[in-house]
């Protein structure tokens, strides 16, 4: 997992937000798994914290304070970086499985469920609007302020949303999961402008190429 095929610097400050859930553009901090071009960009608890400031998990204030505890507390930078891998592949696993119209598996289920009453287990309901909701103090609980609202989304989803809706990028080197909410369920890709298009050129460079073997594609640039 730690593993990153593709160096350069983690973008997880600033991948484009595209699966229009929350807990799905949280999978999305990983591309092209199991292959020659993954790419990692929760490398450390550091970007775990720039990815949730840039999702808007945390406040600008709330995220500050976070950076600043995990450079000083190396268990909590430790254990927040397991624990959000660790979630991210229950996620992404029982998203893949919905996307190929399949049963996720039950032990990522019940991995889910017990990750969230974990973070429940440290969260106040707090008064939102004519409601209220689940909201965690960061001093108190650094992990579960991050991966609480992840995996609130995460459940929200299985249990309220169109599961036919959830599907998986078909381009080459990229596995992002996404929420479709187009209104005849034609969604193909996480970015029409990355995946889509360089499928698009892929076709074009075929046809015009007759059976000559085509360049190897590049992979998610941007991802
Ligand atoms: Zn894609």
């Amino acid at each position: 997992m730690n593993k990153s095929a593709i160096a350069g610097p983690s973008r997880a400050g600033s991948l484009p937000l595209v699966g229009s859930e929350l807990a799905l553009d949280f999978t999305n901090t990983s591309s092209g798994r199991g292959g020659l071009m993954h790419k990692e960009h929760l490398r450390s608890a550091d970007d775990v914290v720039a990815w949730a400031r840039h999702a808007r998990v945390l406040t600008p204030a709330d995220g500050q304070w976070l950076a600043g505890r995990i450079e000083h507390d190396r268990p909590v930078a430790g254990e927040l970086l397991r624990r959000a891998q660790d979630l991210r592949e229950v996620i992404y696993a029982i998203g893949t499985e919905i996307a190929r119209g399949k049963r996720p598996p039950a032990e990522s289920i019940d991995s889910l469920a017990r990750v969230h009453a974990d973070c429940v287990a440290r969260a106040r309901l707090v008064p939102y609007g004519a409601g209220f909701v689940w909201a965690w103090d960061p001093k108190e609980a650094p992990i579960e302020t991050i991966l609480g609202p992840v995996t609130l989304s995460a459940l929200t989803l299985l249990t309220q949303a169109d599961l036919s809706r959830v599907k998986q990028c078909q381009g080459d080197h990229c596995g992002w999961l996404f929420f479709d909410t187009t209104k005849n369920k034609g969604r193909r890709w996480c970015e029409m402008e990355v995946c889509g298009n360089r499928a698009k050129q892929r076709r074009h460079q075929s046809r015009k190429a007759g059976a000559r073997p085509l360049t190897p594609p590049a992979g998610r640039g941007l991802g």
